[in-house]
């Protein structure tokens, strides 16, 4: 991955590949076209050109897929967990070897920069030998004794489940949600969005070759309304994995609602990074850019609302505008570039009408603020600044490169605004004042808040947000929690009192 040359022309044959074949499907351990012959176009956003035709599922496919998970389930449920270990293994080995094509295929397919999906593969790769390695005690449980019984709990996998990711970061994001369900002994149906459909077809691939066997993990692609509601709604799925939007989260709920499913919800977020006068400003400029501008804004933890204590709020702001001005915009196969194009069209489309709602609302573009060329959904790095927590611009997840600057003078009031979201994913913290960081973080309404900080991932913690950006969490043991159930088993040690009845 060395120099754009080269990695275009790596590219070029995995594209003409991929333009042969189209993005299949994958059900019960075979490629297949959609039952009823249709596809829909995946294209790049680096220039809108054809990356290649999918399979649009429907009904008929998804009942396939998960009438497969559901005849595989007891097998894969029942296999020595050493060897669910080993074959998870050799999925992250697989993932290690295609590496750079992963990273290649995400670039084109998402617009995400080279620099940041380099390490994707590997990042996918520990997911699955953190979650493999943790098989073997997946079903422990505790022995709780009464008087009179041995009690003991045991956790069992729930069964074929739903997986359904979105399109920023999809290779990592499916590798994170897909191998926990596996480890744990569920079967799975993974339906990636249809914005970014490539790298899930690699990635079953992979898992084909490091022996998961027919059945323990389909692939479904298709629109949202078509295959993803579909999903939700089958009588052989049991639970649901979402990432993805909120108002989407609340349409899957209903979905599922009929057949009880189990959900799990990561949503959007609003995050706020606060920095405080005593902060060490240099570092706290720098993870305020890049917790902003990576991964084109495209990120739910992204710190998307700096809150600025007045007396550095001049020369902060300040220096964010003049990073933001100076940040590489180009080609995502260009290692030097730093923001590439946005997914598409419309998501640009969206992400610059914030740039009117500003100028609307009254505050001011600092830097960025307008398209970066005509060819492809390049965006400038933007900096709004004389904003208000109450303005759309702070309330709205824009989920691109912009960032809304809000000053405060007291800790209190720093506070007030940090929570004043319906969202409450993740929250930064900026100060020198150990009392100030216990007491601030303690009182924030977010699921992860990392102090003097960027986001770290440390995959034993748990991950998720609280308010409307989800439901449960994931990381460690809780992603067992999701994909298991527990099960209270008590053995009667003597004789309890079974009271007496028509006697
Ligand atoms: P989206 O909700 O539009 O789509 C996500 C997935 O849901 C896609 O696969 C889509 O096809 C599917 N879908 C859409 N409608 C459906 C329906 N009715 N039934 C079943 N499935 C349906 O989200 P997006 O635009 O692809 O992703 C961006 C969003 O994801 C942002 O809000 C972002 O914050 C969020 N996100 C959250 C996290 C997190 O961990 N909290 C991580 C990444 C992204």
């Amino acid at each position: 991955m060395t120099d754009l040359a080269h990695n275009l022309s790596a590219l070029r044959s995995m594209l003409e590949d991929v333009a042969q074949s189209g993005i299949l499907n994958h059900i019960d351990g075979k490629p297949v076209p959609a039952v009823s012959g249709a596809w829909f176009d995946t294209l790049s956003p680096v220039d809108d050109s054809l990356v290649a035709r999918v399979a649009r599922s429907d009904v008929a496919d998804v009942d396939l897929a998960a009438q497969a998970a559901a005849r595989a389930f007891a097998d894969w449920r029942d296999m020595p967990a050493t060897e669910r270990k080993r074959i998870l293994h050799a999925v992250a080995d697989g993932i290690e070897a295609r590496a750079e094509e992963i990273a290649l295929c995400e670039c084109w397919d998402t617009g995400q920069p080279i620099r940041y999906m380099a390490k994707a593969a590997l990042r996918g790769a520990e997911n699955f030998r953190f979650f493999a390695d943790r098989a073997g005690a997946a079903r422990d449980g505790q022995t709780l004794p009464s008087p009179s019984l041995m009690n003991i709990t045991t956790r069992v996998p729930i069964g074929p489940v739903a997986i359904i990711t979105p399109w920023n970061t999809p290779f990592m994001l499916s590798t994170w949600k897909i191998a926990p369900a596996l480890a744990a002994g569920c079967t799975v149906v993974h339906k990636p969005a249809e914005l970014s459909p490539w790298t899930a077809r690699v990635l079953i691939d992979i898992a084909e070759k490091a022996g998961v066997p027919p059945g323990v993990w389909n692939l479904i692609n298709g629109m949202g309304a078509e295959a993803g509601k579909a999903l939700t709604t089958h009588p052989d799925i049991k639970a649901i994995a979402f990432v993805g939007d909120g108002a989407t989260g609340s349409a899957i709920m209903a979905q599922g609602a009929p057949t009880l499913k189990r959900v799990h919800f990561e949503l959007g977020g609003k995050n706020p990074i606060i920095v405080f006068d005593d902060a060490d400003f240099e570092r706290a400029l720098d993870a305020a850019v890049f917790m902003i501008y990576s991964l084109n804004g495209e990120r739910c933890t992204s710190s998307s609302r700096l809150l600025i204590q007045d007396s550095i709020a001049d020369a902060f702001e300040a220096r964010v505008a003049e990073r933001a001005r100076a940040i590489r915009v180009g080609h995502p196969l260009d290692p030097a570039t730093e923001v590439g194009p946005l997914i598409h069209a419309d998501h640009r489309a969206k992400v610059m009408a914030s740039f009117d709602t500003a100028r609307a609302e009254g505050a001011t573009i600092a830097a960025g603020g307008a398209r970066v060329g005509d060819v492809g959904q390049y965006v400038a790095p933007t900096l709004f600044t004389n904003a208000r927590n109450d303005m759309t611009i702070a309330q709205d997840e824009i989920f691109g490169p912009v960032l809304t600057s809000i000053r405060f003078d007291t800790e209190d009031t720093a506070l007030r605004l940090a929570n004043d979201t319906v969202y409450g994913l993740t929250a930064f913290l900026w100060t020198s004042d150990v009392t100030r960081a216990m007491r601030f973080s303690d009182r924030l309404e977010a699921g992860m808040v990392w102090v003097n900080s960027a986001n770290v991932r440390h995959l034993p913690t748990p991950f998720g947000g609280m308010k409307a950006s989800g439901i449960g969490r994931d990381g460690g043991d809780w992603s067992f929690d999701f994909y298991m159930e527990q099960k209270h088993i008590g053995f009667a040690t003597s004789d309890p009192k079974i009271p007496r009845l028509g006697v």
